[in-house]
């Protein structure tokens, strides 16, 4: 069957992926100031991968918490950590380091962990991809996911007991797509998948969720609801088959966080969903490196974030599954 590899370009033109804000000025609360850089040594941090330094760095900074630049293209200082295991979620992917994020997404979390395993009847969730330490581009994985407001959680109910770090690592979530691409798979999809993905949308702090085309549409068909002002936060997207991706609005604190455009009015059932059926798009194969951040260099990033790579680490207070002999 022909298939159609969409360069990594493509992606860029996308909402989730738009331009840098190079305008952002310093955050709210200053750091530390750093040692004097050279303007040689400076022009060579601009030119940098971002990624590269990001993804290296293993704890936050100090500081208050501040989400800077845009969702796709910024820093996140003084983030903090999501306890890789609580009354009612686990962090997958744990050696990813990754379960960092401003505390709104943190406190966000730990509220909407019980709410939904309530609204479903599953024991708990199960939390991907959060944020780096510091947030800023990821290597592998993500456009987004830059500022600590944004968050996977996957489409599969958390085990009656505490995952070991290698069934972390492992363990793969539940693909709800039929292999179609225009329905959800009959033999996976649940009342439950339904009442999850609306105990996320119908919180007030969210800004969207992202779930594929599929999953909309079929959100959209489901009868019996009259109550139907949920849906206009979800929306369809690439991918997006196994967990939904939840992005918060910028928090109060976070002056130069950017916001997104928000959801056009109504549920969003109508014909532009149709959109994601034609055959090109259904076809569509986009290369992992496509759904990444790596090319990104620093003069991407708002300048602040300079700041934020080079500024002193905080230990963290959360002991992480990696130090600890026993999850
Ligand atoms: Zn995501």
């Amino acid at each position: 069957m022909f298939r159609l590899v969409v360069p990594a370009a493509f992606l860029t033109l996308t909402l989730i992926c738009s331009a840098a804000a190079k305008d952002a000025p310093s955050p709210r609360v200053p750091l530390p100031p750093s040692k004097p850089v050279t303007n040689a040594e400076a022009l060579k941090l601009q030119n940098s991968n971002a990624s590269a330094l990001f993804s290296e760095k293993k704890l936050p900074t100090l500081g208050e918490a501040v989400a800077i630049g845009y969702y796709p293209s910024g820093c996140l200082q003084g983030g903090v950590e999501l306890p890789t295991t609580g009354p009612t979620w686990q962090v997958m992917r744990v050696s990813r380091n990754r379960n960092w994020g401003h505390p709104e997404l943190v406190n966000f979390l730990e509220r909407f962990a019980p709410m939904a395993a309530k609204a479903t009847g599953w024991q708990g969730i199960l939390v991907g991809d959060m944020a780096q330490p510091r947030g800023g581009p990821l290597p592998f994985g993500h456009k987004s996911h830059q500022i600590g407001l944004d968050v996977d959680i996957w489409f599969m109910p958390m085990p009656d007991r505490v995952l070991s770090k290698e069934e972390r690592d492992k363990v793969s979530a539940i693909d709800l797509v039929a292999a179609n691409g225009k329905d959800v798979n009959r033999k996976n999809w649940s009342a439950a998948d339904v009442a999850f993905i609306r105990t996320a949308a119908e919180q007030p702090e969210v800004e969207r969720v992202l779930v594929n085309a599929a999953i909309k549409k079929e959100l959209c068909r489901i009868k019996g609801d009259a109550d139907k002002s949920w849906l206009s936060k979800v929306r369809p997207w690439y991918g997006h088959a196994d967990h939904i991706h939840v992005r918060l609005k910028c928090p109060a604190d976070s002056p130069n966080c950017r916001a997104q455009p928000s959801v056009p009015p109504g549920d969003g059932c109508d014909k532009s969903l149709n959109h994601w059926f034609v055959d090109w798009i259904l076809r569509l194969v986009i290369p992992d490196d496509a759904g990444s951040a790596k090319g990104m260099r620093m003069k991407d990033l708002p300048p602040a974030c300079a700041a934020v790579l080079n500024a002193p680490g905080r230990r963290s207070t959360n002991a992480r599954m990696n130090d600890s002999p026993n999850p």
